[in-house]
């Protein structure tokens, strides 16, 4: 049997750190906001390259408290607008509806599957104060034209990295291209903790300021609130687990993206469309998406074989009860890729066996 994704297994390739990482913890007898979190947050900024990380509890809240904060900043008012891609994960819409503001959904390219730069300008209105890109599957979404409109039209950039650590554009981390990003750091993701945690990179340090204070309950100083804030705190001892594994992803990122190498230099079955990488350093990886109008299938035949895949996702957000309002907006790029997504085994511990294994199934699927 291969699995989708053995967290199992890649988090006992650390035990050893992890598990000396975890007593620290326990005997340090601090238990929040202490040393740990400090170190990772120096560690990840100058890994990602901003002055400002601030961990927080998990990467949906990431993004709500940048958005938040804008607002308090009075950089955006409640029923302005934020470009997003329509084919996201429902957790980069989420903190935008949360906070009162209008996502205006933009349909993906179909080469990586990233935010289509030729569609946003139609979509950019009076009201729209900022464009949150999605480095979906570990893609690098932003383009130079991304930049230039958000500079012709005075937009905030908010970058959504919860798939994407350590992915590249021309030498620079995603996370640190735009004016703030969110970080997701739940088990599956490229840099998983061991439970939720998240974190807020920006090099504006008065966002940064805004954002850790209405993380704690709004107050910066003992019993003083400025902010009706939230609790979103990244607790110790997840801090100290990704101070451990923080350390590896960047090797992890590499066997990742052997394996995808492989899947791209090997698949030949003319049914499975490949993703198209120009830049391997703007690609971490972290998901593979394949499309084939015979999805579901192609997922049944390779279970059959052993071989465990994943729909990323299912149901876009526009089809969502949650959103049922958007229900009758046409995103056809959106829903081909609904229907037809299926992405195949990778991980960090995927070795060449198994990887020749799925390739052959593919190869030898419908013929
Ligand atoms: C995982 C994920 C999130 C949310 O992160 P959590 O830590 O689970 O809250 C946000 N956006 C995208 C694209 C994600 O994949």
């Amino acid at each position: 049997m291969i699995k989708y994704l053995d967290l199992l297994r890649i988090n006992e390739q650390h035990a050893g750190e992890i598990e000396q990482a975890m007593s620290r913890v326990l005997h340090s007898g601090q238990y929040l906001l202490g040393e740990e979190n400090r170190l990772f947050e120096d560690n990840y900024s100058r890994y990602i390259g901003t002055s400002h990380t601030v961990g927080v509890a998990n990467g949906l809240d990431a993004l709500r408290l940048i958005l938040r904060a804008y607002i308090e900043l009075g950089v955006m008012q409640e029923g302005d607008e934020v470009i997003v891609p329509a084919n996201t994960y429902i957790a980069s819409i989420l903190p935008i509806t949360v906070n009162r503001l209008v996502p205006v959904l933009v349909e993906p390219n179909m080469e990586n599957y990233q935010i289509d730069d030729s569609r946003i300008e139609e979509a950019i209105t009076q009201k729209t104060k900022a464009i949150m890109i999605v480095h979906l599957y570990g893609f690098c979404a932003y383009t130079e034209k991304i930049g230039e409109l958000c500079r012709k039209y005075n937009l905030k950039l908010i970058e959504d990295n919860a798939q994407a650590h350590g992915c590249l554009w021309h030498g620079r981390k995603t996370g640190s291209l735009g004016d703030a990003a969110g970080h997701s750091f739940y088990p599956s993701k490229n840099l998983g903790a061991l439970g939720d945690a998240g974190a807020v990179t920006t090099n504006d340090r008065q966002l940064a300021e805004v954002v850790r204070t209405m993380a704690n309950y709004g107050s910066s100083e003992k019993y003083i609130f400025k902010y009706q804030g939230i609790n979103s705190r990244l607790d110790e001892l997840q801090a100290a687990i990704l101070n451990v594994k923080l350390k590896y992803l960047d090797s992890e990122n590499e066997k990742r993206r052997e394996t995808a190498r492989y899947y791209i230099d090997n698949i030949k079955n003319k049914d499975i469309i490949l993703p198209h990488v120009r830049d391997w350093g703007a690609y971490v990886s972290h998901i593979f998406p394949t499309l084939s109008t015979q999805r579901d299938n192609l997922q049944s035949y390779l279970a059959d074989n052993g071989v465990e895949t994943q729909i990323h996702y299912p149901v876009p957000p526009h089809k969502q009860e949650c959103y049922r309002e958007w229900s009758n907006q046409p995103f056809p790029f959106t829903e081909q890729i609904h229907n037809e997504e299926l992405s195949l085994p990778i991980s960090p511990i995927m070795d060449l066996g198994e990887a020749e294994k799925v390739v052959e199934l593919l190869n030898k699927f419908g013929s």
